[in-house]
């Protein structure tokens, strides 16, 4: 397919520079009897849709989403032939990635074992004779991720964002959230049976009777549904003030009395005096409830529940594949587990991801890449100021903070100016389930050992070669991994508007989520503290009600529709974006001769086009009503048309009417930047 569209696009070169054929817009992709007036996410790329299928080992498919995988087939070069060096010296980054390929593609050794690697785990926990012997187990499964009911990382202060300091939130819950606990609708109530079945499936895989294992599973949902009840929703926790309790060890000591908290700092080498922020107090209050009231038997269960669970998918196939069949086929539509190479392939990216993001960057990200994403990120937030500068509805002064905040943000691109440290990280080939508690313990220990001291502005939330990017409003730092500087986003080879109109819109994207309605609430240095004028932030806030509204009227299916507080940052990213993004484009042709029409499409509608190929999925139905409840991100149709319909300079680039669907009438068109 790819080489079909390159061979007519250099039939048509119809954007040639200096005799070299550049990388325009995919015509062939076009469903050209859809309007683009009606329906751009279909007009943009319906044929490629129609054309491509979802593959069954997979919940969304586009152009994006087959890069993303691409660069599994790149990673797997570089982890096979790592694999093949077996004499690599001890902790260099051919042994440790090579070894745990190996380890991991070893199904004969690790379905050998069965359950075997966890059951001293759960004799352990069955042998704890009070909550006190049961804590020190349970210290150690936090040590591997296994962080139920809840979990203690390094968070940046919010009100001395220089300084990191230790931060707990809710882990509690083994569905997706706790509308899954609690709404009476059908499809809660289904998954809530499903949930309960799956629980004493799993247990009944580990070698417990029926009896047992079906009573486990009440117990757990029992536990669960309480602490469900006791915890935000995630539009609520989007609010970063939601979240936002500073307190002092003594206090944490008096809020859940019946955790033995100096024991647990202990254990994890923390001072007291370390700084803290718990998230959720009403949850606090209700794990001290449980932890006075449930049984010690209730406990074990609940916490050999999570063990097993979280360790599912590194045991033998049949847990791999209950914990498949519920986690992915029933929650969110899946009809295929992926193959064995490519789940390894995704767990040593996620176990040692610099490790091997540093081969990978080396291999496939040229500087030439990161030189061409450097001067369109400056083209972007040049126009983000000249944007801030003509907002009419913001005050002078409230410009002043914005432009100071625009002037701090950290644009991060590629990959890590220093790579960490993996070499102590005790990988065998012959030991797979081991290597995953190693691989998660120096990520547990590599974040603890942040708690307690300045930031390192240097560190990734995002290893190389990762097909995504974020904003951190604690750092004010936008993030471009190498994984997703590669078509379909970004073609260093590519036309300006096909390459403002994906990597452009995406970097516009993460420039406005420093503006967004959480985002907002951050100030030049990270400080959440409020640098907006009263007036100006009741206007801004209506504007975001605008765009909030838009999006709760957007349904997936018949009763079922996104829930506008939950996408609102997102939103306002995606219609800020393509706004600025817009705007560097046009400003990028000043002065320059006007580029060549292709295929009868104007330089405008290329762009517009080009986001809507770049953000073009096809999504699950399962796939969708779970990022309703959960994900911030709208839909891929409703973030094309969207975003779109609110601008003036898509009607008129495609001249369309008022009162089309692409047109929302004057009086309801959203405009934040
Ligand atoms: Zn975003």
């Amino acid at each position: 397919m790819r080489n079909a569209i390159a061979i007519l696009a250099m039939l048509l070169c119809s954007s040639c520079m200096f005799g070299q054929q550049l990388h325009g817009i995919d015509v062939s992709d076009l469903d050209r009897s859809a309007d683009p007036c009606n329906d751009f996410f279909q007009f943009a790329n319906g044929t490629w849709r129609a054309k491509n299928p979802i593959p069954a080992s997979m919940t969304r498919w586009s152009k994006r989403w087959q890069a993303g995988e691409t660069s599994k087939d790149k990673l797997r070069d570089i982890l096979e032939d790592a694999e093949k060096q077996t004499n690599a010296p001890k902790g260099s980054t051919e042994q440790l990635i090579g070894d745990y390929y190996g380890a991991c593609m070893d199904t004969a050794k690790i379905n050998a074992r069965g359950v075997d690697p966890i059951k001293p785990w759960f004799a352990e926990i069955d042998g704890a004779k009070n909550m006190a012997a049961l804590q020190i187990t349970v210290e150690k499964l936090h040590d591997f991720g296994v962080t139920a009911p809840f979990n203690l990382s390094g968070a940046q202060d919010l009100h001395n964002p220089t300084q990191v300091i230790a931060d707990i939130g809710e882990s509690a819950l083994g569905l997706p959230e706790r509308d899954y606990y609690l709404k009476p609708e059908q499809r809660f109530a289904e998954a809530r049976e499903k949930y309960k079945e799956h629980i004493a499936t799993m247990f009944k895989l580990a070698g417990w009777d029926e009896k047992k294992s079906s009573s486990a599973a009440q117990t757990v949902m029992t536990m669960e549904t309480k602490f469900a009840e006791a915890t935000l929703g995630r539009a609520e926790l989007r609010d970063p003030k939601a979240a936002d309790h500073k307190t002092s060890f003594a206090e944490l000591q008096k809020m859940v009395p019946h955790f033995d908290w100096a024991e647990y700092y202990k254990h994890k080498q923390l001072p007291q005096d370390t700084g803290l922020n718990v998230d959720q107090p009403k949850f606090m209050a209700e794990l001290d409830r449980q932890l006075a009231a449930t049984p010690l038997a209730d406990w074990k269960v609940y916490y050999q529940w999570h063990l097993l669970s979280g360790a599912a998918e590194n045991l033998s196939d049949p847990l791999v594949n209950e914990d498949f069949a519920f986690n992915r086929k029933y929650l969110a539509g899946q009809s295929e587990i992926k193959p064995r190479w490519k789940r390894c392939t995704e767990q040593a990216d996620q176990f040692l991801g610099e490790a091997l993001g540093q081969l990978y960057v080396k291999k496939y990200f040229p500087p030439e890449a990161k030189a061409r994403m450097q001067e369109m990120v400056k083209n972007l937030l040049a126009a983000m100021k000249d944007d801030i500068s003509t907002r009419p509805w913001m005050s002078a002064e409230t410009k002043q903070k914005a432009m100071e905040k625009l002037a701090t943000f950290n644009p991060k691109i590629g990959y890590p100016d220093k790579w960490k440290d993996y070499s102590k990280v005790d990988i065998r080939r012959d030991t797979y389930f081991e290597n995953v508690i190693a691989g998660s313990k120096f990520l547990v220990e590599d974040d603890r050992s942040t708690i307690g001291k300045p930031v390192d502005r240097g560190r990734w939330g995002l290893t190389p070669p990762t097909s995504d990017a974020y904003y951190n409003p604690l750092l004010n730092e936008i993030v471009f991994p190498a994984g997703i500087l590669q078509p379909p986003a970004f073609y260093v080879d590519g036309v300006d508007a096909v390459n403002y109109g994906a990597i452009g819109v995406v970097i516009g994207h993460e420039i406005s989520h420093g503006f967004d309605d959480e985002g907002a609430q951050f100030d030049s240095t990270g400080h959440l503290q409020n640098w907006w004028t009263e007036a100006d932030l009741k206007q801004f806030q209506e504007r975001g009600a605008c765009v909030a509204d838009q999006f709760d009227h957007y349904y997936i299916d018949k009763d079922v529709h996104h829930n506008g507080k939950l996408v609102l940052g997102e939103s306002i990213g995606d219609l800020g974006g393509a706004k600025i993004a817009y705007m560097a484009y046009m400003k990028s042709l000043e002065g320059k001769p006007r580029p060549a029409d292709i295929d009868g499409f104007t330089p405008e509608q290329q762009f517009f086009i080009a986001w809507g190929q770049f953000r073009g999925d096809e999504i699950r139905p399962e796939q969708q009503k779970l990022m309703v409840q959960t994900d911030p991100h709208p839909i891929a149709k409703y973030r094309v048309n969207g975003p779109l319909s609110n601008l003036p300079e898509f009607q008129q680039a495609f001249q369309c009417k008022d009162g089309s669907a692409m047109v929302r009438p004057a009086g309801k068109r959203c405009d934040v930047w």
